[in-house]
């Protein structure tokens, strides 16, 4: 049997007609770019994302810039955030002229470490952009106590956490503005790029609305530099579809991951990811392998050291490797978020963050796994995870 990291073809089967009737309408109408889906879209996301406007645009690195820019956020500022997250969340700081500032993460959560903020603050910081990542919500009542303390702004970087609330209030919707993505593989993904900006203020909502075409609060005059980034009609007419599912979509990330806690607890070297805050929506499970898997032998033995770890003077990540490589063997895919945290990148290399820097970040990049999980794993898909990985971690190395 083979397990695939993430596969749409059930979920395109239980949408059945849905999805085909909605984006034939759009391309028989000829209405592709705004126009009444769209804003139907925009208006059933700020509801579910308990905010008081939606945003749509073509990415969720452009929500990001977008609302960096509609904040007012640019050269000579500082925002504050983590480097264990995708490139795009650091790189739409910089896209913007402002400069990035890492701290470290929290090793049992994997998210920003709130306790670390404070230090990090200069004159020129601007704005906290805590990271909801793999789905798990930042603790956003003490990232708003922080902020509202030294005077900041506050973007939610919510790309992996669409369906995900902090003490029972959606994500996106604390902050000054909340970041959406709708590439395929998130919560709530589109049939190809696509992204939102939420947020509570109007005057805010009307700038993010005209940097995202061209600055042109009426047609042909351009008040500001801004940007073409729009959610396309197809797209929003795909989301309209999916958008009444999210919810049953997140609950059943929920139950999958409670399985593999459940199942997985209790191996010796395989470190489970926390259950986390009620309110998690599971983008992805994340496991640790910190040590040789299999006790009394060592993985270097067995497999060549990642080029990575060297290269970008990171820890050493060879059981890890290990583990993937014989998850791999035996049918099961899995990826890793992420091999090399941002500060180490090369396009960050002036910013000099060197090894060391960010400790726990360093040493996640070397140790993390995300095993399958999306709404359509099937229980015998997931049963064959667990055994192969019990089998594995169980187990000898072969000679
Ligand atoms: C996916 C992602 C983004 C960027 O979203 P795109 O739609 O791919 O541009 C930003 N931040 C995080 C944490 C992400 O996972």
């Amino acid at each position: 049997m083979q397990v695939p990291p993430f596969d749409l073809t059930e979920q395109l089967q239980q949408l059945g007609d849905d999805l085909d009737t909605a984006v034939l309408q759009v391309l028989r109408s000829g209405q592709y770019i705004g126009g009444a889906t769209t804003h139907t879209f925009e208006t059933s996301f700020a509801a579910a994302t308990g905010s008081a406007h939606a945003i749509g645009c073509n990415s969720g690195t452009d929500a990001l810039v977008l609302a960096l820019r509609g904040l007012g956020i640019g050269p000579g500022d500082e925002v504050i955030t983590c480097s264990f997250s995708f490139f795009a969340t650091a790189e739409a700081i910089s896209a913007v002229g402002a400069t990035p500032v890492f701290v470290d993460v929290e090793e049992s959560s994997y998210l920003i470490d709130l306790d670390q903020v404070e230090a990090a603050i200069t004159p020129a910081t601007k704005a906290l952009l805590p990271v909801h990542l793999f789905g798990r919500p930042v603790d956003m009542e003490q990232v708003m106590a922080i902020a509202a303390a030294h005077g900041l702004q506050v973007i939610e970087d919510c790309a992996q956490a669409t369906g995900a609330s902090w003490a029972g209030r959606p994500v996106g919707s604390w902050g000054d503005a909340g970041c959406f993505s709708f590439f395929p593989t998130k919560n709530l993904g589109a049939a190809g790029d696509g992204g939102a900006v939420t947020c509570r203020d109007d005057a805010l909502a009307q700038r993010v609305r005209e940097l995202a075409v061209h600055g042109m609060p009426r047609r042909y005059l351009h008040t500001n530099l801004g940007y073409n980034s729009r959610l396309d009609a197809l797209q929003a007419a795909v989301l309209n579809v999916k958008l009444p599912h999210l919810e049953s979509w997140v609950q059943r990330r929920g139950a999958l991951a409670q399985t593999y806690r459940q199942q997985l607890g209790g191996l010796p070297n395989l470190r489970l990811p926390e259950a986390g805050p009620a309110g998690h929506s599971w983008n992805q499970f994340v496991v640790r392998v910190p040590n040789c898997p299999v006790s009394q032998t060592s993985c270097a033995d067995q497999c060549s050291p990642a080029a990575n770890s060297a290269d970008f003077g990171l820890p050493e990540s060879c059981c890890r490797d290990w583990l993937k490589q014989e998850l791999q063997a035996s049918g099961v895919s899995t990826i890793i978020y992420y091999p090399i945290p941002i500060h180490r990148q090369p396009a960050y290399a002036e910013l000099g963050y060197g090894p060391g820097s960010l400790p726990i970040t360093e040493r996640l990049t070397a140790e993390v796994l995300s095993l399958p999980i999306f709404p359509e794993l099937r229980p015998a898909q997931q049963q064959r995870v667990v055994e192969v990985v019990q089998a594995l971690v169980k187990q000898p190395l072969a000679a």
